[in-house]
């Protein structure tokens, strides 16, 4: 999808927000712990290349992303630190990735098996990370046989470099500590099987750190506290208290396209599922579900000029129209998403609206949107 940098919509990035809360959290690590900077799906959708470009100044010592095509995307970009992908990569993949140095996760046996005959055809060497399922009930070891036949299999081998042993919470942004702790008992147990030694154990994701839930992990995989926004969000109960501050980084504006008055039954857009019963000012602005802006937000407000206006019709594919209770001119200022966390059009009370959380809402954010960066 190409990106309409001839349109008046854009996703605005806070570098030095990003900047800010990585700092923040520096300050906050365990002793010797390091950060993963996790830029998966194009940074939360504030764009990957230059966030890591960003994480990288302040020190950062490596980053995490999903899928292979993401790593290549950052080594295309000149990052030469360390990139884990956390997702399973098709072992036929494996050289590829060794050729790039790039780490890969180790989900299971039969994995390990297949990875290394590809490996061993080009006389190539793969740093991996053993997947541990403590819980979460989606990837990785969880049957003691398996592990220890893995371990064996690890022990005298030459296609891989055992870089790290990591597990992910399921739980870690909820106040309920009971799985949590099953999750770490049941990693602490899985690890005692190695004979093999990895570089790094890691369990920390944001949550898990900032959330201070003591348990030691040699890195922290950082992701959604990178870009401001507490991890913790859940529509139906109030944020735990993050122990290190979080300034988010994006913000979405548009600017009115079409300014208008309709009179007593004039329907909007498509369905007329709001019709006027009296003379209405109409805006209408260029952002439709194609750019993630899906349909559930008819009816929240946005920032027009000074004033928040609702979302009025059904959104389209490309446009969406706001009731205004003033004459504006084209060209006014909307932010659809501030920055803002005081705003009532921040990124959680947007995801409140549509009944989602925040990750997801920033995700959804299009490839049609460009990405603007500024440092204050
Ligand atoms: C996405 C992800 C993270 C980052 O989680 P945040 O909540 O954004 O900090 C860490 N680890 C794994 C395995 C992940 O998939």
């Amino acid at each position: 999808m190409i990106a309409g940098i001839h349109r008046p919509a854009v996703v605005l990035v806070n570098l030095s927000a990003i900047k800010q809360n990585i700092e923040n959290e520096k300050k906050h690590l365990q002793k010797g712990q390091k950060i993963f900077a996790v830029v998966k799906a194009n940074g939360y959708g504030h764009g990957a290349v230059e966030v890591a470009k960003t994480a990288v100044k302040v020190g950062v010592s490596g980053f995490c992303v999903a899928i292979l095509d993401e790593a290549l995307e950052l080594r295309k970009a000149d990052i030469v630190k360390p990139i884990l992908v956390l997702g399973v990569v098709s072992p036929e993949y494996a050289p590829l990735a060794a050729v790039n140095d790039i780490s890969l996760t180790a989900p299971n046996l039969e994995w390990l098996k297949e990875a290394s005959k590809y490996l061993q055809k080009e006389n190539l060497k793969l740093k991996i990370h053993l997947a541990i399922d403590s819980g979460m009930g989606r990837i990785g070891f969880n049957e003691d046989q398996e592990f220890v036949e893995a371990n064996k299999l690890l022990e005298n081998n030459n296609s891989f470099f055992i870089e790290g042993m990591f597990a992910h919470f399921a739980s870690a942004d909820s106040a309920d500590d009971t799985y949590f702790k099953h999750q770490v008992e049941k990693f602490k147990h899985m690890k005692s099987l190695l004979t093999v030694k990895p570089k790094w154990i890691h369990v920390d994701n944001t949550a898990a750190s900032i959330f201070d839930k003591d348990i030691h992990s040699d890195l922290v995989r950082f992701g959604i506290g990178i870009y401001g926004l507490n991890p913790s969000s859940n529509p139906t109960s109030p944020d735990l208290k993050a122990s290190i501050e979080l300034k988010p980084a994006l913000s979405f504006v548009s600017e009115l396209t079409h300014v208008k008055t309709i009179h007593k039954g004039d329907g909007v857009g498509y369905g007329s599922t709001f019709v006027a019963d009296k003379d209405t000012i109409i805006g209408t602005v260029p952002v439709g579900y194609a750019d993630g802006w899906i349909r559930k937000f008819q009816g929240f407000k946005v920032k027009v000029g000074e004033h928040y206006c609702p979302i009025v019709g059904r959104i389209c594919m490309d446009q969406f129209m706001v009731k205004m209770s003033e004459k504006m001119p084209v060209g006014t200022k909307v932010t659809l998403i501030s920055d803002n966390p005081n705003d009532p059009n921040n990124i959680k009370a947007a995801a409140d609206y549509v009944d989602t959380i925040h990750y997801e809402v920033a995700c959804l954010l299009s490839d049609r949107l460009p990405r603007e960066y500024y440092e204050e």
